[in-house]
Parts: C-alpha cells; sequence; structure tokens
C-alpha cells in the first residue's frame, strides 16, 4: 500500500467516533513502515494494549477500524489460533480475537464483527517471509506469495464488507 500519514490515518475510521479517531494511539514507528510489503497497515495501539487498529485501501479510498482486543495475548495461554486473515497458525495466544463494531444502525445498537487475527497484526509480513511466526506452526502451502495475498485481500475486503454494511 502507499505509505500514509497520521491525518489520513485518523480521518479514515468508519467505526468509532471523531473524537476517538482523533485520540487513539498510533504507531511509533509509522515513518519506518515498510509500505510496499504492507497490504494493511495495523497496530495494537501503543497507549491501550486492548485496542487495536487496521486501515486499509478499499475501492480507492482508506478504510480505518477500531478493533477491541478480547483474547489472547496472556501468559501461558498455548491455545493454536488461525488467523482469518493470513491463515498463519500460530500458538501462545499469538493469535488473538478481535471485534469490530460496525457502522450504522448495527452499530449503534450494539453489533459487532469478530475475527481471529493475528496479535500483532503483521498478517504482510508472514505472508511475505519477513517476519516469521514465533512457532513453525504454518500450512505447508503450495500457493506461491502472490497467491496468499490475493487470498488476504480477499479475505480483509469480507472482514471490511461485513463490518460496514448494513442488514
Ligand atoms: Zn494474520
Amino acid at each position: 500500500m502507499r505509505a500514509i500519514t497520521e491525518s489520513d490515518i485518523r480521518a479514515s475510521f468508519v467505526n468509532c467516533s471523531k473524537g476517538e479517531a482523533k485520540r487513539l494511539g498510533l504507531p511509533r514507528d509509522l515513518d519506518a513502515r515498510p509500505w510496499d510489503d504492507l497490504d494493511f497497515l495495523g497496530w495494537r495501539d501503543p497507549g491501550s494494549p486492548g485496542r487495536a487498529h487496521l486501515v486499509a485501501e478499499r475501492g480507492g479510498r482508506l478504510v480505518g477500524v477500531a478493533l477491541r482486543v478480547t483474547s489472547g495475548g496472556g501468559r501461558g495461554f498455548t491455545a493454536r489460533g488461525m488467523c482469518s486473515l493470513c491463515l498463519t497458525t500460530r500458538t501462545g495466544g499469538a493469535v488473538a480475537l478481535m471485534t469490530a463494531r460496525r457502522t450504522g444502525e448495527a452499530g449503534r445498537q450494539g453489533d459487532t464483527v469478530g475475527r481471529y487475527l493475528c496479535g500483532d497484526l503483521d498478517c504482510s509480513l508472514y505472508l511475505r517471509g519477513r517476519k516469521e511466526s514465533v512457532v513453525g506452526g504454518d500450512l505447508q502451502e503450495s500457493l506461491t506469495v502472490e497467491e496468499k495475498v490475493a487470498r488476504l485481500h480477499a479475505n480483509l475486503d469480507a472482514f471490511l464488507a461485513k463490518i460496514t454494511t448494513s442488514g
């Protein structure tokens, strides 16, 4: 994805208030992110570990989603989990259940969408081998990196559609 700035990010959020988008903690290494290798920008809020954020390009515009981390990351948590975006299987709580409030009327009524995601939201880097999953639990797949990236985009698009489509 193209490099984006703090103001791009803060303006992109669709499922939280403008005030929340203004206050949320940005990645400390924003300028150093490997943009060419990112399918989306995802990070844990440095000031609030129970929150995570994801910004992706969709239909030519940026869509930012605020997520709550509801499980994973705890010490001694050994269950295996598979990320629903990159399909990397990881242990030790490295995959966390994250929920996003839906937009519009559904969100106002408290409706959320939950997905298991890599706890650090670095799916793009795992797929490209730039970051190793903690425990070697990856599926032995014959897909090329390009095919895995295409699948990640499809999974991400479906997740964003679920958050932003009413009904
Ligand atoms: Zn992932």
